[in-house]
């Protein structure tokens, strides 16, 4: 539900305090599902994005040296706040970027699961010791925060994506700059209100909106010291060049092109029902979502007739209302760019067993429906670049080490998941696949807070992972000590 007060949030939080920019270009949100204008967002201009860096850099000075205990207490006054607006948290999410109530629910959950991982702060942080590594010198390393850190996150995941990054970030006693997608700014600026509420001194959190200029003045500038992103590949690989040439950390988390590998001993119904999952679940707007199908030797037969039956059996429409299995697509422009990307499957020879250009519901919203190519092969387009919608291409193999093979070609390395009932396909395949992130019988390998998240190969580009212990690492310096007594 989107309030006359949660459009006027669409602002810029800079040094504890709420700003609406006057005369700043900007850009609209809209709901998916209709259409609707929800917002209008002002785009940060090179100003904004110092005066926010400023501000952190002060703060951090401070913040600093808050004791990561008294540091944390913020972190669960923010915790139980999300808990108690997670409803609408979640209603806000639906609305401007389209997925279903059932999966904006899930994802502010996951949200919340990252704000409690970062409380365990005070034990993450510790260091090592080791006495009298020499004759009377003992050794121990501790772990420093690095001060203002930056995080460029996308549309598709308004709520989790930006908790990857800034709990963790000012737990370890950073400072923290964060541009949302400019396409689903409503529900990051909502959480933000609630990090305000919670009590976090001014400064310590800002919050900036735009699009390429305000990423690139944040990319720049020298207080900047470490860069954490999330996004599409070309983005990716352009915000690691830029911020690792000026000096700065970086992680840069990309696009993807996810394979599901089915072998014939699979139990295909429920492998069916985590396809579907996985393939249309959030429209297929997650880099997580399996968008290639890779029934092995006698598998397709059999996959086929239930996967096709069961998708066309699905329910589209607006992801608010009960009952709904998939939503709208986030953007009018998006949504034309995946249709053309249908309209190019056909073109290039691969059969449709299900046209979601046929299967979608009328009116204003974004829609596509659920489609299936069969007969996919290598170098049609639809094989090779990311969709990014409710798209799964199918490519047959024969055996087990050709999947691999194909696997092994692709570009990307985001997810993967193998479904059989066999522990040695499953462990052969886990262990020779180049991703990241690999399901076994899970469709979506999704790790959890405490574990780490990114792909391989043009997926992921930098050294260490979101969330999980590599985080503690991403967001400090770590400092070795040696000590002698005379
Ligand atoms: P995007 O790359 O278009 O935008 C991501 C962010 O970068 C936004 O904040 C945007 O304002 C900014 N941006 C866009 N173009 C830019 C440019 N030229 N220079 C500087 N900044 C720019 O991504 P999106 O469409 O918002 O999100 C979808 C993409 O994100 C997909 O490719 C998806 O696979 C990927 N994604 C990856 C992960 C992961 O964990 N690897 C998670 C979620 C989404």
């Amino acid at each position: 539900m989107i309030t006359d007060a949660t459009v006027s949030l669409v602002s810029f939080y800079i040094d504890g305090a709420w700003e609406r920019p006057a005369r700043r270009k900007g850009g609209t949100v809209t709901n998916p599902a209709t259409g609707a204008v929800l917002a209008e967002v002002p785009y940060a201009e090179a100003g904004d994005i110092d005066r926010a860096v400023r501000a952190a850099h002060e703060a951090f000075l401070k913040w600093r040296d808050v004791p990561v205990v008294d540091r944390v207490q913020v972190l669960y006054r923010y915790k139980a706040l999300l808990e108690k607006h997670a409803g609408d948290l979640a209603a806000i999410l639906t609305s401007e970027n389209g997925k279903t109530a059932d999966d904006a629910r899930a994802e502010v959950r996951r949200a919340i699961q990252m704000v409690e991982m970062a409380c365990g702060m005070p034990s993450l942080m510790m260091g090592d010791s080791l006495n009298d590594v020499a004759a009377g010198i003992d050794c121990k390393t501790i772990r420093q925060p690095i001060g203002v850190c930056a995080g460029i996150t996308p549309f598709n995941f308004p709520a989790m994506v930006p908790m990857w990054m800034h709990p963790f970030a000012i737990a370890c006693g950073n400072t923290f700059v964060l541009k949302p997608s400019e396409k689903a700014p409503l529900t990051p600026t909502y959480a933000i209100q609630l990090l305000h509420e919670a009590g976090l001194p001014a400064g310590v959190i800002n919050l900036v909106h735009g699009a390429k200029p305000a990423v690139d003045a944040l990319l720049h500038h020298p207080l900047v010291k470490a860069v954490s992103f999330v996004g599409s590949t070309p983005v990716a690989k352009y915000i690691y060049a830029t911020a690792a040439a000026q000096g700065k950390r970086v992680q840069a988390l990309g696009g993807a092109k996810n394979h599901l590998v089915v072998m014939p001993d699979a139990d295909m119904p429920k492998t069916v029902e985590a396809i579907i999952g996985s393939a249309f679940g959030a429209a297929g707007e997650r880099c997580l979502a399996g968008s290639v199908l890779v029934p092995v030797g006698d598998a397709a037969g059999p996959l086929l007739d239930l996967l096709v039956a069961r998708t066309q059996a699905m329910t589209v429409g607006d992801g608010s209302k009960t009952g709904v299995e998939m939503g709208p697509l986030v953007t009018s422009d998006h949504c034309k760019r995946v249709t053309g990307y249908v309209e190019k499957g056909v073109a290039e020879g691969a059969v449709p067993l299900v046209d979601g250009r046929q299967h979608k519901p009328a009116g204003n919203g974004y829609f596509l429906g659920p489609t299936i190519f069969d007969r996919v092969t290598p170098e049609m387009t639809i094989a090779r670049e990311e969709i990014f919608g409710p798209v799964l291409s199918v490519m047959r193999v024969k055996t087990l080490d050709e999947a691999i093979e194909l696997v092994n070609h692709s570009p990307y390395g985001n997810a993967t998941a193998i479904f059989t009932a066999s522990g040695k396909s499953a462990r052969e395949y886990s262990r020779r696949c180049e991703v990241g992130m690999v399901g076994v019988n899970v469709g979506v390998a999704a790790p959890m807070a405490f574990f780490p998240f990114a792909g391989w190969k043009h997926s992921f580009f930098g050294d260490l992972h979101a969330h999980g212990k590599d985080a503690v690492a991403f967001y400090t310096e770590q400092k070795v000590i040696m000590s002698r007594w005379f």
